[in-house]
């Protein structure tokens, strides 16, 4: 099975893709963490060249067909031959993450994100995504007091987080098949305990 996380900064998502991945494994199920941008050698290259420097290093174009670029080199080399040896796959932010940044936050428009996810994955989708849905305000607290780096929040802007969280949601209410919304606010035990619930409405068996 093929598993992402989604959703805004702050919201917990490599905190409980630890968890998930944890938690499979100790159920005896095989699991691969791994994150976008990145996963691999080439991927997590092109992440250096996206996130560093300042934002309008690219295009909106450029930046996409270098996430794209990026995507597939992990879905080629590493997600793609685990699913194949029966491994579940996690995935710290996937496809939704280029849609909801650089086609709606970024502005380039949701029908070039989705031309340029069908000509280079195809038909190729996780078979669940989670998307961690929080209100931007209290995911910039929550940066904040992790003592993480906070420029890259505050150089977006609240309004821009706000955007984000609007079209991860309207991302949600178009694959209901596909993505269950998950509440992330709360004690770490809890988003857990809504992430398993997610799952095994997912894969009853
Ligand atoms: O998931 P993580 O917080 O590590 O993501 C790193 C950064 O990549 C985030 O700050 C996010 O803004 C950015 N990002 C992006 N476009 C994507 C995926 C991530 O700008 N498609
Ligand atoms: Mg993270």
């Amino acid at each position: 099975k093929f598993i992402t996380f989604e959703g805004g900064e702050g919201a917990g998502k490599t905190t409980q893709a630890k968890l998930l991945a944890e938690a499979l494994e100790k159920a005896g199920v095989e699991t691969l963490l791994t994150r976008e941008p990145g996963g691999t050698f080439g991927a997590e290259a092109i992440r250096d060249l996206v996130l560093e420097g300042t934002s309008d290093r690219w295009s909106g174009m450029t930046e996409l067909l270098l996430m794209y670029a990026a995507r597939l080199d992990h879905v080629e080399k590493l997600i793609k031959p685990a699913l194949h040896r029966g491994v579940w796959v996690i995935s710290d932010r996937f496809a939704d993450s280029s849609l909801a940044y650089q086609g709606y936050a970024r502005g380039l428009g949701a029908d070039r994100v989705k031309a340029v996810h069908e000509a280079v994955m195809g038909g190729f989708e996780p078979d669940l995504t989670i998307l961690f849905d929080m209100d931007p305000v209290l995911a910039q607290k929550r940066v904040e007091t992790r003592g993480e780096d906070l420029t890259r929040f505050d150089a977006e802007g609240l309004e821009f987080h706000k955007t984000l969280r609007s079209a991860f949601l309207a991302i949600a209410d178009e694959n209901p098949n596909r993505v269950h919304t998950v509440d992330a606010d709360g004690a770490r035990g809890n988003v857990q305990n809504r992430i398993l619930f997610a799952l095994t409405k997912q894969f009853p068996d």
